[in-house]
């Protein structure tokens, strides 16, 4: 990745810092998870820069974001290019997928309905194979 894409030399080096973070983690997390994962490697950076570095990456789509049950914006580095994603509600592992079926038939909805401006998430959540299996040997 060049400095001049991720937005500017100041913001750089946190950006670069919060970016190899978040391809580390592997999972979709919150700022507060990838900001302890900053404190943890020695970065000092406070959460609100680590919100806006996170929101930045987005933005110029470097990391991929959603919206997690619970409100909260989550951010993973994806393999895939234009996908949507089923997401473990307890871990942030995620699976990507095509909707492109999907979205062909919601654009003929939209266009029948005579709407402008019309956007939509279409996000899935659901628990992966890995949490059903330690919640079942949990509950034994
Ligand atoms: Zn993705
Ligand atoms: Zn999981």
């Amino acid at each position: 990745v060049q400095d001049d894409d991720l937005g500017g030399l100041r913001a750089t080096r946190q950006r670069r810092a919060v970016l190899s973070v978040v391809e580390d983690l592997g999972v979709f997390s919150g700022a507060r998870a990838v900001h302890e994962a900053l404190e943890a490697g020695g970065h000092r950076v406070g959460l609100s820069t680590v919100y806006r570095s996170l929101h930045a990456l987005a933005e110029l789509e470097f990391i991929d974001s959603i919206r997690g049950e619970d409100g909260e914006t989550l951010y993973r580095k994806c393999a895939g290019e234009s996908h949507q994603h089923l997401l473990c509600r307890h871990c942030g592992t995620a699976e990507e997928f095509s909707a492109s079926a999907v979205k062909a038939l919601m654009e003929a909805w939209v266009s029948v309905g005579g709407y402008r401006d019309v956007e939509y998430v279409l996000e899935m959540y659901g628990t992966c194979p890995s949490c059903a299996f330690e919640n079942d040997n949990r509950s034994c």
